[in-house]
């Protein structure tokens, strides 16, 4: 087995040579430089969607807002008393899958669940189902930023539930949060990490 691992070591120093060689430093960046590559496409993915679904319920009324979530195809669901104001738009990094969603009626006990990250995260987990996959937690894909459907400004994630179970790495850089939050405490360190 010597003579295999000494293959491996010689292909990796020829990969890193490669690759310093080609983009003038080192190794290190230049994998650290595709990592950043390939979220911000994912965000830019993620935003799309986004605002594809803002341009379907920009001008319709809340009760019209209601019942196309009542009715939804893929993933129906109850609507919050005031309706869908906040959209987003969440991907999953191992399928590419991206889905769109709504602030929502949450049926989880409180204070979690009912923003617009979860449902997309649901409608995701819903695909993700009919491939056989099994389901992915809010820490375990990548987020636009949120927007109120009605102005298109930034929605800042919130505190209660979205900073509690995933991670500003996540987001697009820049994303706001609210404060008082989790990402902005500097003692709070205890909760789990996000994607990597
Ligand atoms: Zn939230």
């Amino acid at each position: 087995m010597a003579g295999k691992g000494k293959y491996f070591e010689d292909l990796v120093g020829q990969l890193y040579r490669l690759i310093d060689n080609a983009g003038g430093h080192t190794a290190n960046d230049a994998l650290g430089e595709a990592i950043e590559a390939a979220r911000d496409r994912m965000f830019r993915q993620a935003r799309e969607a986004r605002d594809e679904l803002r341009e379907k319920l920009v001008n319709k009324t809340k009760a019209e807002r209601k019942d196309w979530l009542r009715n939804r195809d893929d993933f129906p669901r109850e609507p919050s008393k005031d309706g869908p104001s906040v959209v987003t738009a969440a991907i999953d990094p191992e399928t590419g899958i991206t889905k769109a969603g709504v602030n929502h009626r949450s049926n989880k006990p409180h204070p979690y669940g009912g923003c617009a990250e979860d449902d997309a995260l649901d409608r995701i987990n819903a695909e993700r189902q009919k491939l056989g996959k099994h389901p992915l937690g809010r820490h375990q894909v990548y987020y636009s930023e949120a927007l109120r459907i009605d102005t298109g400004s930034q929605m800042p994630i919130c505190n209660r539930n979205c900073q509690e179970v995933s991670d500003p790495k996540q987001y697009p850089p820049g994303t706001e949060p609210m404060q008082p939050g989790r990402w902005t405490d500097p003692n709070r360190t205890d909760i789990p990490g996000g994607v990597e």
